[in-house]
């Protein structure tokens, strides 16, 4: 039996970007989160390296604006740079007053201090770190808090199928006001509702067949929102990490970097180098420029994987150093200190994502969007390292403060209809979901990859179109499960990415095309606009009954 629910604050997503969220709001609003699989299976818990903010006196504010300016070539909001530049040290300090234990280590004067480290693209030493599993620290902090909380109700395994806007079901006024969430363990798509409503959904970067996220990032948020009335920006900026161990039971195990700056050598599978033909810093060039001749070379060969070759450096530094490197490996049957290691790039972050403002809202009234699925102007067309769980925290803050700002006067929304099952059946045939899913992963991983010609895209976008209309007829016809759900909002964020890709005729930052090689000197953003919500009377009807979402659905 569907149920109904109404909170304050409805946040929809368990990672840092939700749970920071959640806590920021929580002395005042009663607050329900919701996780389509365990509280913590987000990205958030696998971030290894950290999260960045000024702290060191050699450092400065200016310098962070800068560095991150120039990793987001040309396409960064400068305003909004500088505003999560400047809340950085605070952010941090939440953190640590909710309990996360940064690494330490003794200053000059004696006393303790936090521990910072430097990684790519950062000209300071300032990213903060509990070891080699930040995110764990955060996560594993955020969700003992959040269960602490007298006001926070969480709702795991509960998968959010779309939005509530007034609009669509012919409730008078503009805006969300929750959504139809399926409950994984009855079956059920029960109603939540609450005058404001966040998305913190993380990633997309499911959409390739490789990557370094776990199941979940499949952009659920931004393919909401679009359908919701927002508008989206940037799709095409997708990083790849290099270096993700290739094997068929490795699911996203990302093979550090720092192999090869231990002096890892990357080799075709006959053994040759070839990183030497794409940049004169060879294995050392940056993450970008290896993950596109890695690519280069796995096309220009028909290659499933290339080799990472750390077998020459001394056994017992491999041991020291990597020993959860060679211990994952060695359950792979991999012995690197003897052998190569297979490897591949992989779909690492989602640049782009739902415009908001510095608030974190939509354009939806009622609607945030926060962490991984918005597009803020941070990143632009490309993200820095440990950028980005700043960003989560920073945002986070800042949506529960306008939150807070207008929670006194919020009236409860009027009741929303329930959805309605009523005419549709059992599939019998749930080999059209993962055939689909596989094909879609596989599509646009060799044509809307890291290196892309328009014959691809084209190539893309026409597989793209006949999947969403066989995805769409299945959806309107079977009951839904979490997996449909999932490949639907997949496949449309794939049409996203690649009109996104389409309409940038320059190569910058992430985004780089044989055909339009070059960069543009006049910098702009990606922004695509659904077309409008109407209110069609036979429309709102059938959606009173379950059926507009089912058969109207972008
Ligand atoms: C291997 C790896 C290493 C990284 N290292 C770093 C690093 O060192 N520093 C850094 O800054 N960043 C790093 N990142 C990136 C960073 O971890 C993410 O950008 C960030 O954690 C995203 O947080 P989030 O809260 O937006 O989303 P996530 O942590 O991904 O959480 C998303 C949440 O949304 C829920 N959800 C999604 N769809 C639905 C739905 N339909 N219904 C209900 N719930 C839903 C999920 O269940 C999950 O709870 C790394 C990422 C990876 C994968």
């Amino acid at each position: 039996m569907p149920r109904r629910f109404t909170f304050d604050v409805l946040i929809i997503g368990s990672g840092a970007a939700g749970l920071a969220t959640a806590l920021g709001v929580s002395d005042r609003a009663r607050v329900a989160v919701l996780s389509k699989d365990a509280l913590d299976a987000g990205s958030t818990n696998w971030a290894q390296g950290g999260i960045a903010a000024v702290l060191d006196e050699a450092d400065d504010l200016e310098a962070h604006v800068a560095d991150t300016l120039v990793a987001g070539a040309g396409l960064c909001h400068e305003d909004t740079v500088r505003y999560v530049v400047s809340e950085g040290p605070g952010a941090v300090q939440w953190l640590v007053d909710q309990g996360v234990a940064f690494d330490k280590e003794s200053g000059p004067d004696g006393g303790e201090r936090f521990h910072l480290t430097q990684e790519g693209g950062h000209s300071h030493r300032r990213i903060l770190h509990a070891a080699d599993a930040t995110g764990t620290a955060v996560e594993s902090t955020l969700v003992g808090r959040v269960l602490a909380s007298p006001n926070i109700t969480v709702f795991e395994q509960h998968v959010a199928v779309d939005l509530i806007i007034r609009e669509k079901v012919g409730l008078p006024g503009s805006g969300c006001i929750g959504a139809h969430v399926l409950d994984r363990g009855t079956g059920s798509i029960d109603v939540f509702q609450a005058p404001f409503v966040v998305l913190a959904t993380g990633g997309a970067s499911k959409v390739y067949l490789y990557t370094s996220n776990p199941d979940g990032s499949t952009g659920d948020g931004i393919a909401m929102a679009w359908r919701a009335g927002c508008r989206v920006a940037n799709m095409e900026f997708n990083q790849f990490h290099p270096t993700c161990l290739f094997h068929p039971e490795a699911k996203s195990f990302l093979v550090s970097e720092a192999l090869r700056g231990e002096g890892g050598l990357l080799r075709l599978p006959d053994g040759e180098r070839f990183m030497q033909r794409f940049d004169e810093r060879a294995e050392l060039a940056p993450r970008d420029v290896v993950a596109r001749a890695i690519d280069h070379e796995m096309k220009r060969l028909g290659a499933d994987c290339l080799h990472l070759d750390v077998s020459h450096l001394d056994a017992d530094v491999l041991r020291d150093h990597f020993p959860n490197i060679l211990a994952r490996c060695r359950d792979f049957g991999i012995d690197i200190t003897r052998e190569p290691i297979p490897v591949v790039p992989a779909a690492h972050y989602t640049c782009g994502g739902i415009v908001t403002d510095l608030d974190g809202r939509t354009d939806v009234p009622g609607l945030y969007a926060v962490g991984e699925c918005a597009s803020t102007g941070l990143h632009g067309a490309n993200r820095m390292a440990s950028n980005s769980l700043l960003e989560c925290v920073v945002f986070a803050r800042a949506a529960s403060r306008d939150v807070l700002r207008q929670l006194e006067g919020a009236e409860a929304p009027p009741e929303a209809p329930a959805w309605d099952e009523s005419q549709v059946t059992d599939s019998d045939e749930d080999v059209v979901i993962s055939h689909n899913w596989d094909e879609l992963r596989r599509f646009m991983w060799d044509y809307v990859g890291i290196v892309r010609t328009d014959k691809r895209l084209e190539r893309a976008e026409h597989r793209v179109r006949m999947l969403r209309r066989e995805i769409h007829e299945y959806y309107s016809n079977y009951k839904i499960s979490g997996d449909l759900v999932e490949l639907r909002n997949l496949a449309l964020v794939a049409d996203l990415i690649i009109q996104s890709a389409r309409s940038r005729r320059e190569s910058r930052g992430l985004h780089y095309t044989l055909d339009c090689p070059e960069t543009s000197p006049a910098a702009r953003d990606t922004v695509l606009t659904p077309s409008p919500i109407r209110l069609d009377v036979r429309a709102a009807r059938a959606w009173r009954t379950g059926a507009l979402e089912r058969r109207g659905g972008a």
